[in-house]
């Protein structure tokens, strides 16, 4: 329950309110739910490059169980995205990943004959891609892109929006490096689902101390449509995850869960997972003339 602790000088980033915002609870900071519009939030927004480098720990002892593990549970759920973004963008050759860690989706999409391009704020993650994979990722944010882009088809964000400092500068930015009949689709928690109420602090897209934003349908929505964006369509879909990261994100007590990952160490199958938590959003430029 909310308790009625009113946060201190934290304007909502969706509709500027600071009046009576809400600290629902406390995690590694307190977590606010904005009076006006609903909007909840990490207080303070952690800005990238501030204490969350995302090194390799991040991405091998930390949030994630082992994320090069995931490599085939990410090339399924790619190959059911392309075949949608196929058919919503007919013609669009291509794409930019923002967000793209050490570029599985992109890798995913240039096998389809997509001319692929990443942008990853990690260093570790980033050099990955291009070291490994021979993709084109830059080591940038679209938050603060320094120079010009080409226009895009596809622009995607994978579970990437939750970690921004300024979700909204970045959508605008997107915006601007996509073609006007271009699809831009995101995907990200879903703050209102059943999962997180009956989950409430525990719940899991609370485990990444990176995350700044939790989403439900009418934030997102409203998000998209202030920053120029048509939704297409809204889901909440399911996805192929390793057990790996099955185990490690499964509360089961330490000793059952490091036995269970070392047999995954060997043997790591994908299983299809659908905990209704998660929002896939398909939209478009909303066309200015
Ligand atoms: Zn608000």
């Amino acid at each position: 329950m909310p308790n009625s602790q009113t946060a201190p000088g934290s304007e909502c980033l969706l509709c500027g309110n600071l009046a009576g915002n809400q600290i629902l609870f406390e995690l590694t900071r307190p977590i606010i739910r904005c009076a006006a519009c609903g909007l909840v939030y990490a207080s303070p927004i952690v800005g990238e490059g501030g204490d969350h480098d995302y090194t390799e720990s991040y991405y091998r002892q930390g949030v994630y169980a082992d994320y090069l593990s995931d490599r085939e549970a990410i090339r399924r759920n790619a190959g059911r995205a392309l075949k949608d973004l196929e058919r919503l963008a007919p013609g669009g050759r291509t794409l930019l990943d923002v967000g793209c860690a050490t570029g599985f989706f992109l890798e995913a999409a240039r096998d389809k004959g997509w001319k692929v391009r990443g942008l990853e704020i990690s260093e570790y993650a980033s050099e990955y891609a291009r070291e490994e994979l021979r993709l084109d990722v830059e080591s940038a944010s679209i938050t603060t892109l320094t120079r010009d882009y080409p226009k895009f088809d596809v622009i995607t964000l994978w579970d990437t929006i939750e970690h921004l400092d300024r979700p909204d500068v970045a959508l605008a930015n997107a915006r601007l490096m996509m073609r006007d009949k271009g699809v831009l689709v995101l995907s990200t928690g879903d703050y209102g689902s059943l999962l997180r109420r009956v989950s409430g602090k525990r719940w899991r897209l609370f485990a990444d101390p990176t995350h700044n934003f939790f989403f439900d349908e009418r934030t997102i929505k409203r998000l998209l449509s202030q920053m120029g964006y048509e939704i297409i369509r809204l889901m909440r879909r399911g996805k192929w995850v390793s057990l790996s990261m099955i185990l490690h994100q499964s509360g089961l007590p330490p000793a059952v869960r490091d036995r269970g990952l070392l047999i995954a160490r060997r043997w790591n199958p994908s299983l299809y997972v659908n905990l209704r938590d998660v929002m896939t959003v398909f939209a478009r430029p909303v066309r200015t003339s």
